[in-house]
């Protein structure tokens, strides 16, 4: 993220009124600024009339930046419109036009648009009534265009008013709305991921779920009939009598042990293992590249470990088993309904000839 985007993000995050902050600190200080050189030109030029108007607005301004803090865009917008048309208008009833201060109303005419956040009929109605304003002086005979030596200063002035309002609002309202994209942007990727997460990850375990295990499986069962794997292990597990457990602590320690089981498979198998709770109490286990022979003391000492984990339910110590189909496929092609069904029929034999034990095939 580039550091104009983290500038104006912070107003962002902030909030939606802070854009603001930036474009009306920024207006309110160069309006402040303007009106102070005006001053110095009226001195100078003798334009009296003026004179005590623009000190109304210098302080007027003064006031608008101690409390910049205290006074949102929307109701300064407001209250600068008015005070940049009155100006405009009393400048040019007193003194005419030429001096640059018709300029002031396309200043409010061209940012009007970005600064006021009501609707666009509202939005229109100010321009016109500005518009109209603005053509109201222009055909009025009463006030001429003048030749005064003095105009080309205020011109100047003017123009560099001009300048600075239309370009500070254009820039910081485009930079703010690019980076209110991508900063929204930047949140939908990250409520995609989560929406992604919890229709991968089953909640109590922290393990993937079944949808995101059969495709990872699938494609382990390809790579390897292809190839590109040179084995693959498939592990069923099973939690030995889970119905006791639940039944004689209740449901709320049934689920502390199958969190538990989760973290200590999260503990004990590699980064690239795939573990899934697959229903229940029920977790399918996918390995690759495993040296031949390996498998079984994995799981034996896995199985030891659960044995060996105490839960204190009730003032009892509890400890539970589990039971392990393991298929390890070494030599022959293999297809995504026989792997599970070799494993599956594994961890029935286990369970069938008294639980809490690893019965391994190769094949
Ligand atoms: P076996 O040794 O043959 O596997 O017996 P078992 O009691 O473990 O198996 P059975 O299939 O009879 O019971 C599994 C129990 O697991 C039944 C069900 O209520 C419980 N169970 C399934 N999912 C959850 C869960 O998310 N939380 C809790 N606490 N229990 C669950
Ligand atoms: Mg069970
Ligand atoms: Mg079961």
């Amino acid at each position: 993220m580039s550091v104009k985007d983290r500038f104006f993000l912070i107003f962002y995050e902030k909030d939606e009124k802070c854009r603001t902050d930036i474009t009306y600190v920024l207006l309110a200080m160069g309006s402040l600024v303007v009106h102070i050189v005006y001053h110095i030109f009226f001195i100078k030029h003798n334009k009296l009339p003026l004179i005590e108007y623009n000190i109304f607005s210098v302080f007027f301004y003064l006031f608008l930046v101690i409390f910049r803090k205290k006074i949102q865009l929307d109701k300064f917008t407001i209250v600068w419109n008015i005070e940049v048309m009155l100006f405009a208008t009393l400048a040019i009833m007193k003194i005419g036009f030429g001096y640059g201060f018709e300029l002031l109303f396309l200043i409010l005419m061209s940012t009007d648009v970005f600064l006021m956040n009501n609707n666009i009929f509202v939005k229109m109605l100010v321009i016109f009534l500005e518009a109209v304003i603005f053509f109201r002086l222009l055909i009025s005979k009463k006030f001429a265009w003048n030749f005064d030596p003095a105009v080309i200063d205020f011109y100047i002035l003017n123009f560099l008013a001009y300048f600075f309002s239309v370009n500070v609002v254009n820039y910081a309202s485009l930079s703010f709305f690019e980076i209110k994209n991508k900063f929204e942007n930047m949140k939908l990727v990250e409520e995609k991921e989560r929406y992604k997460k919890i229709a991968e990850y089953d909640a109590l375990t922290g393990l993937v779920r079944k949808f995101y295990m059969t495709q990872q499986l699938d494609e382990a069962i390809d790579d390897y009939n292809g190839g590109k794997l040179d084995n693959l292990v498939l592990i069923f597990a099973d939690i030995d009598d889970f119905k006791r457990i639940n039944d004689t602590y209740g449901h709320p320690n049934g689920d502390i042990v199958l969190a538990k089981v989760g973290m200590i498979f999260k503990q004990n198998f590699r980064k690239d293992d795939i573990i899934c709770r697959w229903g229940g109490e029920e977790f399918l286990i996918l390995m690759k590249n495993v040296r031949k022979g390996f498998a079984y003391n994995i799981i034996d000492k896995l199985r030891e470990k659960i044995y060996k984990q105490n839960f204190l339910f009730d003032d009892v110590n509890v400890s539970i088993t589990m039971t392990f189909g393991v298929c390890a496929v070494y030599d022959s092609k293999i297809k995504y309904e026989e792997l599970i069904k070799t494993a599956d029929n594994l961890l029935y034999e286990g369970k069938y000839s008294g639980k809490n034990k690893v019965v391994y095939k190769e094949i």
